[in-house]
């Protein structure tokens, strides 16, 4: 009731500064929060208020859905002015024009799997949410994808032509927070991350104007783009190499504890597994413990290209005594099908470093990771996991070879990102929770820097808000995404204006 008292006044807003100024601060209560109404929001959400779509307000019944329930990390759900639904590309540049000139904040959320508060969603500002942009024409060696959709539905797209995409390994993660972070999937080793698969982006930039950014056509941006994140533009189509293969080879394994060292032996093999022509073949290679029950499990879900079972890249595994194994012929579609991960799971963080593979020091660092577990084993619906990622040597010569690059620069060396991912319940121990794991990383992350075996890199898809990707990245590729950010967003639309991802900097 407050909030309608309040909000009805919104239309004045833009009327003149007057209006605006008694506005300003004014206290709104939503389902979610409370905000004091800037100027700027008041402004915005009255100008895209008269666009076909409008806005919804937090007094509508889709406000909590749009708000809270789109986001995997409740730590996520925040309290938006309005929430604005664009159905076309020139409604997100007419937004952008909108934000412009109104100096509005706002935030814009793909797939809302980033998970700390503020990357994909805001307080008091506009929430551009893109669901609506869920166009997908399939070509016969591209696939056009609006930044709207999941990988799942991209897989569902290209499966009765036979053919895959380079995206996300689960079902739910969002096409354009992981195609603009990197994007890990099984197939980097072959045909690199998601960013190298980009053949276009349409992009609304901060300005209003919309461009078709390409190797020949904005060539700056088009290399920007590729890791660069949310920093230069609203993406509103990717185009996406394909490649066909009508079927995969998938295999689980589950292992107990006793699995643990070879285990993570395996997962270094893979990262240092070099080969001049390989057969596409990568994981999901998790631990997890239960610290109640003081149970550990560790876990391999393989994906290789081809139709030979088991996948035979997966031998350093299968040689493990396994609790469950199961493998099988199936189509990426059918795989990634019962791999969900359900919006507003749990409050999570991440928190990830890099080293170069070593077993044994990677088996130290979950040994201190269970231990430091039990010290908050009171933590209420605590779920820690222990993942890690790979990079080996062929994955980076796709962007050394193909005349266009990244922006991470990494060298054809290999790599193990290793990653605490924890879940809990309760808002009273997000504190604690964020405490711990960013200082037992920054703890193990010390101690590999002192053995020479760290890397600087960081994976803004593994990374907790706490951590700075572009330190991690060439000095050189930081300064030339400043300059080419200033270029095609002079007035900082996308620095100043839009909340949350990884910013650039100054
Ligand atoms: C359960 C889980 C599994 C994961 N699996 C993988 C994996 O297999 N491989 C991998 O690489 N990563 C993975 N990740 C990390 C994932 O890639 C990132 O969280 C990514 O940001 C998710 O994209 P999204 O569209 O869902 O995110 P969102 O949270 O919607 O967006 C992420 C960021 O991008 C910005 N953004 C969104 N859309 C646009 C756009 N069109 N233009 C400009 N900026 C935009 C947002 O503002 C936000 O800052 C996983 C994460 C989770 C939680």
């Amino acid at each position: 009731m407050k909030y309608l008292a309040n909000f009805s006044f919104l239309g004045l807003a833009c009327a003149g500064s007057h209006a605006a100024s008694i506005l300003t601060g004014t206290s709104v209560t939503t389902p979610l929060g409370s905000f004091n109404l800037s100027r700027g929001a008041a402004c915005a959400c009255q100008r895209l208020s008269h666009t076909s779509g409008g806005v919804i307000r937090p007094n509508s019944a889709n406000y909590t859905a749009q708000a809270a329930d789109a986001y995997w990390d409740v730590r996520a759900d925040l309290s938006p002015a309005c929430i604005f639904l664009p159905a076309t590309a020139n409604d997100v540049a007419h937004a952008l024009e909108v934000f412009g000139s109104c100096d509005a904040q706002f935030a814009v959320r793909g797939g809302g799997h980033m998970n700390y508060p503020g990357s994909n969603n805001i307080v008091g500002g506009v929430l551009v949410g893109l669901s609506k942009l869920n166009n997908v024409k399939v070509n016969s060696d591209t696939v056009e994808v609006g930044p709207g959709l999941t990988w799942y539905d991209v897989y569902s797209a290209l499966d009765s032509h036979g053919r895959v995409a380079i995206g996300g390994r689960m079902k739910t993660i969002g096409v354009p927070g992981l195609t603009l972070i990197g994007g890990f999937h099984y197939f980097n080793n072959k045909y690199g991350y998601a960013m190298d698969n980009v053949v276009s982006y349409d992009v609304a930039l901060g300005n209003g104007t919309q461009i078709t950014v390409d190797k020949d056509s904005h060539g700056d941006l088009f290399w920007a783009l590729k890791g660069g994140a949310n920093n230069f533009g609203i993406v509103t189509k990717f185009t996406l190499k394909t490649y066909d293969m009508p079927m995969v080879s998938t295999t689980i394994q589950v292992y107990n504890e006793s699995g643990i060292p070879d285990f993570i032996t395996a997962v270094c093999n893979a990262a240092k597994l070099d080969e001049e022509d390989p057969i596409a073949a990568g994981m999901i290679a998790t631990v997890e413990y239960n610290a109640t029950t003081e149970v550990v499990s560790a876990s391999v879900l393989g994906v290789q290209e081809g139709a030979v079972s088991p996948p035979s890249q997966f031998s350093n595994f299968t040689a493990i005594p396994a609790t469950t194994r199961i493998n099988k012929i199936q189509s990426m579609k059918s795989w990634v099908a019962v791999l969900d991960s359900p919006k507003q799971m749990f409050r999570v963080m991440f928190s990830h470093k890099s080293m170069k593979p070593d077993p044994e020091v990677l088996y130290s660092i979950y040994n201190a990771w269970k231990d430091a577990v039990d010290e908050i084993a009171d933590v209420e619906g605590l779920y820690p996991t222990f993942v890690t990622n790979v990079h080996a040597p062929s994955s980076a010569r796709v962007a050394l070879n193909n005349g266009i690059g990244n922006v991470w620069g990494l060298e054809a060396e290999p790599l193990i990102l290793w990653q605490f991912s924890t879940g809990w319940a309760l808002a009273q121990d997000d504190l604690r929770v964020e405490a711990w794991s960013r200082q037992l990383t920054e703890r193990l992350h010390k101690i590999n820097v002192e053995k020479g075996l760290a890397s600087d890199f960081v994976y803004m898809g593994d990374a907790g808000g706490w951590q700075n990707p572009f330190a991690g990245f060439p000095a050189e590729n930081v300064a030339r995404m400043r300059e080419i950010r200033s270029s095609y967003d002079p007035k900082g639309i996308f620095s100043r204006l839009n909340w949350g991802g990884f910013k650039l900097g100054i």
